[in-house]
């Protein structure tokens, strides 16, 4: 068997696209266009590309975006004012504070600072609270997650019943990830560190999600055949054989993998494309939202 590629970049071209028109017409309209205000603390050169990244692809659809930023030494005090601030500002829709924060704020309160119907990231816990429980939808999905359960959609993928395994328990990809799985009716095993014979419950899989920053772990022993292998993982590793010295790599081994899955996705170019496409509908989204509540 060889897999089909789920292509990632073309399938968040399509969606940035769609966010585009939707925007373009409602200048088309005079309506009010989006507004996305980014939040970083510090200088971690990661978030700060991140970031940068958020708000060039923003001008490309044309939703407005402001960059904050805040000292490393910022107090959790003052970053939440600046929250709140952007929680009163009209013209801001959605309310993006980077992670990870510097280990002296307190992430959790910071999070739940963000007005419900800005949180575009979806970390707000009530939020997160809603994706788990049953019957409850959330406000906003995290981006990535969100992600890629479009990519198993646009797969073909069929999730009812279904055994899906996610690696990785994170609060921004594998719990998230699992919970959006129970909530497309798969049967979901989520494994971590401490899970025993990972190869074993991974083979038990009809859909495969990688989310553990471990470079090519997963094995094409680890694959049923035929199953939907989605690699979030993003990693580098030394390769002497390209310019730069290094290249990217997901957690699942590609290429081997490909030999037995039914559908994968590459790295780069699967996964990575997504979260910011999802980020300007979530954000596209918080303004609907806020159209409805000056209706009121
Ligand atoms: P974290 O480090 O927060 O979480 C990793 C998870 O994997 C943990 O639950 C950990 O278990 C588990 N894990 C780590 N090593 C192993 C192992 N050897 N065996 C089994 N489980 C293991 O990572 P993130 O969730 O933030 O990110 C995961 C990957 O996804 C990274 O490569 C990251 O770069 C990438 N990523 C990609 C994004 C994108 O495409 N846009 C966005 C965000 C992340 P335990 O809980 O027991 O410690």
């Amino acid at each position: 068997m060889t897999a089909t590629i789920i292509d990632g970049k073309q399938i968040a071209a399509e969606t940035r696209e769609k966010v585009k028109e939707a925007v373009a017409l409602r200048v088309s309209k005079g309506l009010p266009v989006p507004g996305l205000a980014t939040v970083l603390v510090g200088e971690n050169p990661a978030s700060k590309v991140y970031v940068r990244n958020k708000q060039k692809a923003c001008a490309e659809v044309g939703i407005h975006s402001i960059g904050v930023e805040l000292p490393g030494d910022a107090t959790q005090e003052q970053v939440e004012a600046k929250v709140r601030e952007l929680n009163e500002d009209p013209t801001i829709n959605g309310i993006l504070v980077q992670l990870p924060l510097p280990a002296h704020l307190d992430e959790e309160k910071i999070l739940a600072t963000i007005q419900l119907g800005k949180d575009v990231d979806g970390f707000h816990p009530i939020n997160i609270g809603r994706l788990a429980q049953k019957g409850r939808t959330p406000l906003f999905v995290p981006c990535t997650p969100a992600g890629v359960m479009v990519l198993l959609e646009r797969a073909g993928a069929k999730l009812a019943g279904a055994n899906a395994v996610v690696l990785g328990r994170s609060n921004i990809v594998g719990m998230p990830v699992a919970l959006l799985l129970v909530k497309a009716n798969a049967t979901v095993t989520i494994c971590h560190s401490r899970t025993r014979d990972l190869a074993g419950v991974c083979r038990q899989a009809d859909v495969l999600v990688a989310a553990i920053g471990q470079p090519e772990m997963v094995k094409k022993d680890w694959i049923k055949p035929g199953a939907v292998v989605i690699d979030v993982g993003i990693n580098r590793i030394e390769d002497p054989t390209s310019p730069k010295g290094s290249r990217l790599v997901g957690d699942v081994a590609y290429e081997e993998a490909a030999e037995v899955a039914s559908a994968i996705t590459p790295v780069p170019g699967g996964v990575g494309p997504m979260t910011i496409a999802l980020l300007l509908q979530n954000t596209l989204h918080a303004r609907e939202l806020a159209d409805l509540n000056t209706q009121k």
